[in-house]
């Protein structure tokens, strides 16, 4: 259910250099208080008594400790590893500018040519690069060494590489365009560059978004029309239900990278589609497939994307403003050791990293509520639209395979963008005693 990955890793690529917006990544830094333990009862009972903590708990006990203790350190391991890339990445900003091999990166651009704008790209060209050997260990490591270690990932080293190098081809092009476009606007409205930056960047996302579905992401993996009409035919059906005038549902191949099971959403205008993975189909009973659809469905009919836009853009522009006080302050200070005087200047480009880094570093806990109050209002729009509320809880489960699945509740507000596995069966069951009368026959 990852549904704004490839908008959310767009606009980090545009706000902060190729790899370095760690909330991307995971989920934010801090130690996990160990669950509260509680009282549990075997079964569910089926009587006008039902009660939705008890039948929680019924669920939540179905999971081995061992598999448990093994999620939970993941996911745990996640927080931390959003502390250390944005050390790294600081430090790596920091090394850039202080060392000098920001300004010699400027310099070998303008020997090149005299076209300004190709300046830009040059140094863009070499800004990504640089960072991302420096960032390579650090990505080998959370992106496979450990993924394998936990059993998530399923590409071997060479296409794993193969990805990382698409991704670095798309940085260097598609966000090198945009880069070109803002050092323009910032040469010639030195002083209103920042709302002029702000929007170019808002136009840049909002193309990226509609491009994304049609032709990013087939580049990593391939999206087939679900054609096995036992499936495919409850979730149309569903979906006319719900006033969505989809003709197909995708499959995406994403056992070619990952055990996971998921489903999204993606694109906007008319690109929009939904998505679910091979994994999920795989391993989910129709039931379950129907009740993460409906969940998908929620996101679509309760327009989150457009949301979206409105929720970045805002922040966008305050980081842009944030973007002006930062940079003319630190240059102010440092640019003459830098040898980065300006702005306009390329070579304090990592200073306009390290600032950007640093405000989505902050706000990690907002993005991550924000994100979360509209998961857990897909999840009851699904629950309503699917009416599956057991099947909900089962998949809830098997999302905790890779995401703790009952966190302290101060953990859960700062750190999950998505609900936590307790939240989201709890909502489940809550329905399910709401409507016993009408389930009565079923599963
Ligand atoms: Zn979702």
């Amino acid at each position: 259910m990852q549904r704004r990955s490839v908008f959310l890793m767009f606009l980090a690529v545009v706000l902060a250099g190729l790899t370095s917006a760690a909330w991307v990544k995971g989920q934010a830094a801090a130690t996990a208080a160990p669950p509260a333990q509680t009282a549990v009862i075997s079964a569910t009972p089926r009587t006008a008594h039902f009660d939705p903590v008890a039948a929680t708990n019924a669920y939540l006990v179905k999971v081995p400790p061992d598999k448990k203790a093994r999620s939970d350190a993941y996911f745990e391991g996640g927080y931390w590893l959003i502390l250390w890339n944005f050390l790294l990445y600081t430090a790596v900003y920091l090394l850039l500018l202080v060392t000098g091999w920001s300004a010699r990166m400027r310099d070998l651009a303008e020997r090149v040519t005299h076209f300004k704008p190709v300046h830009t790209f040059l140094y863009w060209t070499q800004f990504v690069v640089l960072t991302s050997l420096l960032a390579f260990p650090l990505d080998v490591y959370q992106d496979y060494i450990r993924e394998h270690k936990y059993g998530l990932a399923t590409q071997t080293f060479g296409p794993w590489l193969g990805d990382q190098l698409k991704g670095l081809g798309l940085a260097v092009v598609f966000v090198g365009l945009l880069m070109v476009a803002l050092y323009a606007i910032v040469r010639r409205l030195p002083r209103t560059w920042w709302i002029w930056g702000a929007m170019a960047s808002l136009v840049f996302s909002t193309f990226a978004l509609v491009i994304a579905p049609v032709f990013i992401a087939p580049l990593f993996n391939k999206y087939t029309r679900l054609e096995d009409p036992a499936i495919r035919d409850p979730i149309l059906s569903m979906a006319r239900a719900n006033g969505i005038s989809a003709k197909d549902v995708f499959v995406q191949d994403a056992s070619r990278q990952t055990t996971r099971v998921s489903a999204f959403v993606t694109g906007f205008l008319n690109t929009e589609r939904i998505v679910l993975n091979d994994n999920l189909l795989k391993r989910c009973s129709v039931a379950e497939i129907e009740s993460v659809m409906g969940h998908e469905m929620g996101h679509y009919v309760m327009h989150h994307v457009y949301k979206d836009l409105l929720f970045f853009g805002v922040l966008i522009v305050l980081g842009f403003a944030f973007l002006r006080r930062g940079s003319e302050w630190a240059l102010g200070r440092w640019g003459d050791k830098w040898r980065a005087h300006t702005v306009g200047d390329l070579a304090a480009l990592p200073l306009f990293a390290l600032l950007i880094t640093t405000y989505f570093f902050v706000l990690t806990p907002l993005f991550n509520t924000y994100s979360r109050v509209q998961e857990y209002e897909a999840d009851i729009f699904g629950l309503n639209a699917a009416r599956q509320p057991d099947a909900e809880a089962e998949v809830d489960l098997k999302l905790g395979e890779y995401r703790k699945l009952d966190p302290g509740p101060i953990e859960e507000f700062l750190f999950y963008d998505h609900p936590g596995g307790r939240t989201r069966i709890y909502a489940a069951m809550r329905w399910k005693a709401e409507h016993l009368n009408e389930l009565g026959n079923r599963d």
